[in-house]
């Protein structure tokens, strides 16, 4: 059964880590521990990587980190669209919200780009690599336990389950982590007023595009937010926490009037919405573990700590989570030697930047969104007409979204490339 012991689980670890989940954190923490010489192993519930409608926005942070093991010029050979500004549009106009130009460094954009796109080049790279070792379809369904300590895993693939011992097991394995509730860990919820419903919706033509890259619109009681992504818009539309039922019980006729008037001219665009089937909902949480490690045992990314969709910032901490955690533990690994004081070091290091980021994020939700969303009118917050009035604090918000507070640095390792 799932965290019990097992008298044959005491024995030497196959591997030095075991980290569960191939999201952009997990696969960041494989590529880096290996490079830096540590024999690691990624398990992944999916046979691949292709989802639809998850984080696809890699941030001025992230773009440094590959840079810094070699892959910035790969990832950026791939499709993608970059943004240089984002705005919002309400019913006075358009404003800056951030401008990326204004960073500092090489990258001074966000670069949008699918997510299984980023896995698929980081797999390749790590595959590379003689310490690392990607085992696709395997799902984790337990903590393997001796005594008060985490040993590794077990987990199924399509011929039974397996265990698979390790120095160290990382749970990367999303907002609904199995190993963050098998060991037990406490989470703090702070609530979230909305849900974001995604479609696609195609290009126009002849209709103005929207003044940036990503923009939101808002209009009383409604909130949209249109992410150029080249031949199609991604879209988001926010609505009150558990609206998406109602919305759904009004019937799809009524749902598209109601984008018609945020979005004048469009209305040929919405007709690809054929069903709720073209509607992906996304139930928005915040969330933050009180603890995030055990003996054996460390928790990182959205299994730590769920984010708002504010700002697109979701894979960015993950992939700050997995470059600390890979700076403070190659080394220990290395030497067979993690403490449970090596791995709190890990949250000491995270927390601050975690809980500002959140915490900006409930002031938005709070302050504005669940405002619109009621149906008030809150007219241009006044941030924005500051922010018009002086555009060199556009970099401010910039930094915020793009680097955020203690960006981290890869640790020490030979240049990596994709295999193919
Ligand atoms: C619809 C949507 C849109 C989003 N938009 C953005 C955005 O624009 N920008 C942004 O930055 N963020 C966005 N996010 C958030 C972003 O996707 C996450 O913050 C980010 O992916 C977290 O990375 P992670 O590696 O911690 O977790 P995840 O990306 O959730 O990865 C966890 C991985 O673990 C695997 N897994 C789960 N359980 C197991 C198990 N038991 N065994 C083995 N594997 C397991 C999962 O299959 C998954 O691959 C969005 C999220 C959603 C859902």
């Amino acid at each position: 059964m799932a965290g019990m012991p097992d008298p044959s689980e005491d024995r030497p670890p196959e591997v030095d880590c075991v980290v569960v989940g191939g999201g952009p954190a997990g696969m960041v923490l494989g590529l880096l521990l290996a490079r830096a010489g540590v024999r690691v192993t990624v398990l992944e519930k999916h046979a691949d990587f292709l989802r639809d409608f998850r984080g696809d926005t890699v941030h001025p942070s992230t773009l440094r980190l590959l840079d810094e093991v070699g892959l910035a010029g790969a990832f950026l050979a791939l499709p993608h669209q970059q943004v240089t500004r984002i705005g919002v549009t309400t019913d006075d106009g358009t404003y800056v919200l951030a401008d990326f130009g204004r960073l500092r460094g090489r990258y001074r954009f966000l670069a949008l780009v699918p997510q299984w796109d980023l896995l698929d080049l980081l797999a390749d790279a790590a595959r590379g690599l003689p310490h690392f070792s990607l085992r696709m379809g395997a799902e984790a369904v337990g903590l393997l336990r001796v005594g008060g300590e985490v040993r590794g895993v077990r987990y199924r693939t399509a011929d039974g389950e397996h265990a698979l011992r390790a120095r160290l097991t990382v749970a990367a394995d999303g907002r609904h982590s199995l190993l963050r509730a098998d060991a037990g860990l406490r989470l703090r919820e702070f609530g979230a007023p909305m849900d974001v419903l995604w479609f696609r919706l195609p290009r126009v033509p002849g209709v103005a595009a929207p003044a940036f890259g990503g923009a939101g619109r808002v209009a009383r009681g409604r909130l949209l937010v249109l992410i150029d992504r080249g031949s199609y818009w991604q879209t988001a539309f926010l609505v009150p926490k558990g609206g998406a039922a109602a919305l759904r019980d009004a019937g799809l006729d009524s749902f598209r009037s109601g984008l018609v008037e945020l979005l004048p001219g469009m209305a040929p665009a919405l007709g690809v919405l054929r069903s709720w089937d073209d509607v992906r909902v996304l139930s928005v949480r915040v969330d933050r573990l009180r603890r995030w490690h055990l003996p054996g045992l460390l928790v990182i990314g959205d299994a730590a700590h769920a984010m708002s969709p504010i700002g697109g910032v979701g894979i960015n901490l993950a992939v700050q989570d997995a470059a600390a955690a890979a700076r403070l533990l190659a080394g220990p690994l290395r030497r067979r030697r993690v403490t449970p004081r090596r791995l709190a070091r890990v949250r000491r290091r995270r927390l601050l930047p975690t809980v500002v980021t959140q915490q900006l994020q409930r002031q938005v939700q709070r302050r504005f969104l669940a405002r619109v969303l009621a149906g008030e009118d809150v007219g241009t917050p006044r941030v924005l007409r500051v922010l018009q009035r002086h555009p060199v604090l556009q970099g401010l918000p910039a930094r915020l979204i793009g680097i955020g507070l203690l960006p981290e640095h890869a640790p020490p390792g030979p240049a990596v490339r994709p295999a193919g």
